[in-house]
């Protein structure tokens, strides 16, 4: 769209695949943790805070006729979320007087920026208009959590989805299929099972692990300490995770770029239908039937 070829992006821009026709603005650039094995998203950028300064200069890029348009704009980086509650909530202001059709402003969390915030603050936000927290969940599995330097334990995930709940921002978490290896795929699933169900967030999204060059996952998997799954052993681990997963009212997908099986639905209502796509695909055992890995992407 217009704006991206008008505003000045600090390096590469991620966003979440909803966020694909949304206004994107740097709150932040990089990512204040930017340790995590499996991410090669921020690697090259220092941390560091725009705020108001960097939307406001961002924002006069645009033409009259483009501020009109916005409906949905996504405050990346990483975790804009990082930012302190002040200057979070300014940048929210700023944005609802300055773009008349906004709706909605999304921006990704990390649990410790969440931690070190009170359910007021959060509540604050959502006030000031912060309509959806995109959080990396990635397993329900300590022992995961720990070798792929996450930096937070399950229990400290699973209360920054609480705080956010009680704040009542709607909530989307990404988990990564294939992040333990085959090994570990039984535990992976159940333990990211009984994580998401305590959580019983309103948005779901799965990924397939990608190792790109310049992780250090791509590394180890080098030099043979880590083996990725194939396909079809991401598939069962997808089929043994849906079924353990017991939400109210949940839309799921796994329509990353990443994975071999595009599917979403409502759980539990879908559930079964979800199951009997994946058992079908299993049984026919045709990577055909598959995205093919030179279209799969982060
Ligand atoms: S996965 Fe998220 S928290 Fe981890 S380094 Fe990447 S952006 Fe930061």
């Amino acid at each position: 769209m217009s704006w991206l070829l008008v505003i000045e992006y600090e390096g590469s821009i991620w966003r979440p695949p909803s966020e694909a026709r949304s206004l994107i603005l740097q709150a932040t650039v990089g990512c204040s943790h930017n340790a995590c094995t499996f991410c090669v998203s921020y690697k090259q950028k220092k941390y560091k805070v725009r705020g108001v300064l960097g939307i406001r200069k961002d924002l006069e890029s645009l033409d009259h006729h483009t501020r009109n348009r916005v409906k949905r704009v996504f405050l990346a980086d990483g975790n804009a979320l990082a930012m302190n509650t002040e200057d979070l909530n300014n940048v929210l202001d700023l944005l609802y007087s300055e773009l008349p059709q906004l709706e909605r402003v999304g921006t990704y969390g990390y649990a410790k920026d969440v931690r070190d915030k009170s359910v007021d603050d959060l509540k604050t936000m959502k006030k000031s208009g912060l309509g959806i927290i995109y959080l990396g969940l990635e397993t329900g599995d300590d022992d995961l959590l720990r070798w792929s330097r996450k930096g937070v334990t399950t229990d400290e995930n699973v209360e920054a989805c609480l705080k956010i709940g009680n704040a009542e921002i709607p909530l989307s978490l990404t988990i990564i299929l294939g992040l333990g290896g085959l090994e570990n795929s039984d535990r992976h699933a159940r333990l990211t099972a009984e994580a998401l169900n305590k959580i019983d967030p309103e948005y779901i999204g799965a990924l397939t692990l990608m190792i790109p060059p310049g992780t250090p996952l791509f590394e180890m998997t080098e030099r043979n300490e880590f083996t990725p799954m194939d396909p079809f052993e991401i598939l069962n681990e997808l089929k043994k995770l849906v079924e353990q997963l017991h939400l109210s009212e949940c839309v799921f997908r796994t329509n990353h770029a990443s994975n071999y099986l595009p599917i979403g639905g409502t759980l539990n209502r879908d559930r079964e239908k979800i199951i009997q796509v994946i058992e079908s695909v299993l049984d026919m055992g045709d990577e055909k039937s598959l995205r093919p890995g030179y279209l799969r992407g982060l």
